[in-house]
C-alpha cells in the first residue's frame, strides 16, 4: 500500500494521499456531477472555481498582493519549467525593448517611428544583457536556451559555480565575486532557487538584488523544485515560475507569479519584428505570451483543469494544515532535512554530501558513498559497487527513488513536501544501518 512506500523520487514526486484519493474521485465522478474533471469544459463555472480556489490558496500561502499598486497575477500555463526557460526570456527581453522604445518616444517625439526602431535597435546592440547565475544544471539550461533564443552575445554568464568548484556543480560563491551587468542595461538576473539536479539551494534572496525597481532588469527564479517549502518576499521578485510535478502537483501545470505592472510593458509584435535582425525570436509564441494568458485568466487555452484540480488541493491543504503560512511548511521541511544530513555528517567515513555545507539543499539531499577504509581504492573516488548495495538494500525496506540523476550519478533523496517525517525518519535508520554494518 502507499503507506508501506516511502518515495524519494526528484519528480514526479510523491502527493499527499488524501489528495491522490479526492483526485482519483474527481477523474471519474466530481462532485456527484456523473462527469470526471478532465471531460468537463475549462470556461465552466466549475472550472472557474477550482482556478480561482488555486490563485486563493496560493495567495495566502505566499501573501501574494492580487490587487493595488504592487499586485501580481498568477497565471496557470502548459509547457513545464523549460517552457519558462524560453518564455522568461521573451517576455523579459520585451519587457526591456518596450522601455527603451517609451523612452525614446519621450526624447525623440510621437511621429518618428523610424527614428526610434533605429535608436532602440543601437541600444539593443550595445546594452541588452540577460544576466543568468549557473549554480547547477537547470540554471544552465536556462542560460542555454537563452542563447539559443536570442543570441549568446546578449547572455551574461554572471556566476559559473563549476568554476569556482574543479569543474562541478556544487558551490555558490559569495555575491562579491558575481559579475552582474548594470541593472538598468539588465533585462533579467536569473537564477534557479533549488538546483534538483545537483542539491544546491540559494539559503536566502540574494542581497545584491534587493530592491531593484520596475527601470532595472526583471528578477526571475524558477522555484519548481522548492515551490512553496519556504517563506519568500514575493515583491522581491518580478516573476517566478514552477513545474508542478515535485511540491505542487502532477505534471502538466505551470505557474508563474508575474509582477502585473510589466505586463503592461508587452511591446507590439509589429515592433519587434522591426528589429528581428539584432532579436531573432523575441515574440513568443502566443501561449506563452503572459499578457495574453493574463488577459484571458488562464483560460486563453484549453488548461487541464484535472492537474490544476490537484494542485488546488495540494495547496488547500497547505493552507488548513499550517494555520494558512508557508512557514509552517518550511519548518517541517528543515526538520526532515536536518535529520538527514546529520546521519549523514555523523558517518562520514561512510557518506560524503556532494554540495558545500552553505548551500545543502532542503528539497534534494546529494550524497556519495566512500570506499571502505580499508579498501585499496582511488583516493577521492565513489565506491560505486557500495552505492548499488545502499540502493538495493534501501529497496529492500521500501525505501524507493533514491538513486541519483543520470548525468552525476550517487544517491539523491529528495525530500519535497509530502514526504512525510515518518519516511524521513525510516531513511535516515537505514543510513545508520547501513553505515553501521556494511
Ligand atoms: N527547473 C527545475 C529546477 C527542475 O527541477 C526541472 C525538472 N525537474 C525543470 C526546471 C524542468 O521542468 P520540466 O520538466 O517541467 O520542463
Amino acid at each position: 500500500s502507499r503507506e508501506e512506500i516511502s518515495y524519494f523520487g526528484a519528480g514526479p514526486a510523491p502527493l499527499p494521499t488524501p489528495v491522490i484519493e479526492q483526485s482519483a474521485e474527481a477523474l471519474v465522478n466530481f462532485e456527484n456531477t456523473g462527469l470526471g474533471l478532465s471531460e468537463i469544459s475549462h470556461r465552466s463555472p466549475t472550472a472557474n472555481k477550482v482556478l480561482a480556489d488555486a490563485k486563493s490558496a496560493l495567495s495566502t500561502l505566499y501573501d501574494i498582493p492580487l490587487e493595488g499598486d504592487d499586485a501580481y497575477e498568477i497565471l496557470f500555463m502548459q509547457g513545464g519549467g523549460t517552457g519558462e526557460f524560453s518564455a522568461s526570456v521573451q517576455a523579459c527581453v520585451g519587457w526591456w525593448v518596450e522601455r527603451r522604445r517609451r523612452r525614446a518616444v519621450a526624447e525623440l517625439g510621437e511621429g518618428k517611428d523610424a527614428e526610434v526602431v533605429e535608436r532602440v535597435r543601437k541600444e539593443i546592440k550595445e546594452e541588452l544583457k540577460l544576466d543568468y547565475l549557473v549554480t547547477g544544471s537547470w540554471s544552465l539550461k536556462a542560460s542555454q536556451e537563452a542563447a539559443r533564443l536570442i543570441g549568446s552575445n546578449y547572455v551574461n554568464v554572471a556566476v559559473d559555480a563549476r568554476k569556482s568548484n574543479n569543474g562541478k556543480f556544487g558551490v555558490i560563491p559569495a555575491e562579491s565575486e558575481w559579475n552582474l551587468s548594470d541593472s538598468k542595461k539588465s533585462a533579467m538576473s536569473y537564477w534557479c532557487d533549488n538546483e534538483t539536479v545537483d542539491g544546491v539551494e540559494f539559503p536566502k534572496f540574494p542581497d545584491c538584488l534587493k530592491g531593484r525597481t520596475e527601470d532595472d532588469g526583471v528578477v526571475v527564479a524558477d522555484m519548481s523544485s522548492n515551490f512553496v517549502s519556504r517563506k519568500i518576499n514575493v515583491r522581491d521578485y518580478g516573476m517566478i515560475f514552477g513545474g508542478a510535478q515535485k511540491n505542487l502537483g502532477i505534471a502538466g501545470i505551470t505557474v508563474i507569479i508575474v509582477r502585473k505592472s510589466l505586463l503592461a510593458l508587452t511591446p507590439a509584435p509589429t515592433f519587434l519584428q522591426q528589429l528581428s535582425d539584432v532579436l531573432p525570436s523575441a515574440i513568443p509564441p502566443v501561449v506563452f505570451d503572459f499578457a495574453t494568458i493574463a488577459k484571458n485568466n488562464s483560460l486563453y487555452n484549453t488548461l487541464p483543469i484535472f492537474n490544476l484540480y490537484v494542485a488546488t488541493l495540494v495547496l488547500q491543504s497547505l493552507v488548513s494544515t499550517f494555520a494558512e503560512k508557508v512557514g509552517g511548511q518550511e519548518e517541517l521541511a528543515n526538520r526532515k532535512a536536518s535529520l538527514i544530513y546529520e546521519a549523514l555528517d555523523q558517518y562520514s567515513d561512510t557518506y560524503h554530501v556532494v554540495p558545500d555545507k552553505s548551500i545543502r539543499s532542503r528539497m534534494n539531499i546529494c550524497f556519495r558513498i566512500k570506499p571502505k577504509a580499508d579498501s585499496n581504492a582511488e583516493p577521492g573516488k565513489w565506491d560505486e559497487a557500495r552505492e548499488k548495495e545502499f540502493l538495493a538494500s534501501a529497496e529492500k525496506k521500501n525505501l524507493m527513488g533514491l538513486k541519483g540523476h543520470r548525468s552525476v550519478g550517487g544517491m539523491r533523496a529528495s525530500n519535497y513536501n509530502a514526504v512525510s517525517l515518518t519516511s524521513a525518519e525510516k531513511l535516515v535508520a537505514h543510513l545508520v544501518e547501513f553505515a553501521a554494518t556494511s
